[in-house]
C-alpha cells in the first residue's frame, strides 16, 4: 500500500509529464509541421505545379491541419463515459462499485470503469470510450490524410532537398525567405530526411491503426472486446 503523500506526488508527476508533456510535445509536432509546410514546401513547390494547384492543396492542408487538432482536444478532454454507481443490481465491479453493464471495464490506469472502453491511450492521457471514440478515430483519419497529402504533394520538395540537386530550396529561393536563414544550406538535408521519416512512421502506424478502428467499428466491437475474444478463440 502507498503511503497517501507518495500515491499524491505520483499522481502529479504523471499529470504534468504525460498528461502536459505529451499534449506540448503534440503541439509541437504539429506547430513543426505548419512552419515546414508553410513556409518550406509551398513556397518551393510554388516554383514547379500551377499556382491554383499549390493554393488549393494548401487550403486543403489547412483544413486538415485544424481538424488534428481540433479532434485531437475532443478525444483527450471529451470524458469517455462511465457507468452510474450502484443502480440496477446488475454485476457491480469489484474495484470501484460501479455497475458493470455489458462492454464496462475497470480501467486501472485511471482506476475507473469505462463505457465501451476501446484502450488507455498515453498520449491522450485518458481512456477511449463510449463518448470519445468518434473523435479518437477520426483524429487518427485526419492525420493519416495529412501524412498522404504532405508525402504525395510534397514529393518533389522531399526528393530535390534530400538529395541537394542545384536547384535545392536554398539556391533558387531568395535570402528573404521567412526560414532561410534557419535551413540553409547545411541543415536542409537533416529537417527534410526528419520530416519525410516523421511523416512516413506517421502514416503507416496511424493509418494502419485507422483501418484497424474503421474495421472493428463495422462489426460494432472496440479493441479490448476483439482482445477479450481472440483470447477466448485461443483457449478453447
Ligand atoms: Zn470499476
Ligand atoms: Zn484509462
Amino acid at each position: 500500500m502507498k503511503h497517501p503523500w507518495c500515491a499524491f506526488v505520483t499522481s502529479i508527476l504523471s499529470k504534468v509529464c504525460l498528461g502536459y508533456g505529451l499534449k506540448a510535445y503534440f503541439v509541437a509536432i504539429v506547430a513543426f509541421y505548419f512552419i515546414f509546410v508553410y513556409f518550406f514546401v509551398i513556397p518551393f513547390e510554388l516554383l514547379h505545379k500551377p499556382a491554383w494547384l499549390v493554393y488549393l492543396l494548401g487550403t486543403l492542408g489547412l483544413y486538415l491541419f485544424v481538424n488534428v487538432l481540433f479532434y485531437f482536444f475532443a478525444a483527450s478532454l471529451t470524458p469517455p463515459g462511465s457507468p452510474p454507481p450502484q443502480s440496477t443490481g446488475n454485476r457491480l465491479c469489484s474495484l470501484c462499485r460501479c455497475d458493470k453493464i455489458h462492454g464496462t471495464h475497470h480501467c486501472s490506469m485511471c482506476d475507473v470503469c469505462v463505457l465501451k472502453m476501446d484502450h488507455h491511450c498515453a498520449w491522450m492521457y485518458q481512456c477511449i470510450g463510449a463518448r470519445n471514440h468518434r473523435y479518437f478515430v477520426q483524429f487518427l483519419g485526419y492525420i493519416s490524410f495529412s501524412m498522404i497529402l504532405l508525402l504525395t504533394a510534397g514529393w518533389r520538395t522531399f526528393y530535390v532537398n534530400y538529395y541537394a540537386t542545384p536547384e535545392f530550396f536554398c539556391a533558387v529561393l531568395p535570402s528573404s525567405q521567412p526560414i532561410y536563414t534557419w535551413i540553409c544550406p547545411y541543415q536542409i538535408t537533416v529537417y527534410t530526411i526528419f520530416t519525410f521519416m516523421l511523416s512516413v512512421i506517421l502514416f503507416v502506424l496511424l493509418g494502419g491503426f485507422f483501418i484497424f478502428q474503421c474495421l472493428l467499428v463495422s462489426i460494432g466491437t472496440t479493441y479490448l472486446e476483439y482482445l477479450v475474444l481472440k483470447l477466448i478463440a485461443l483457449t478453447f
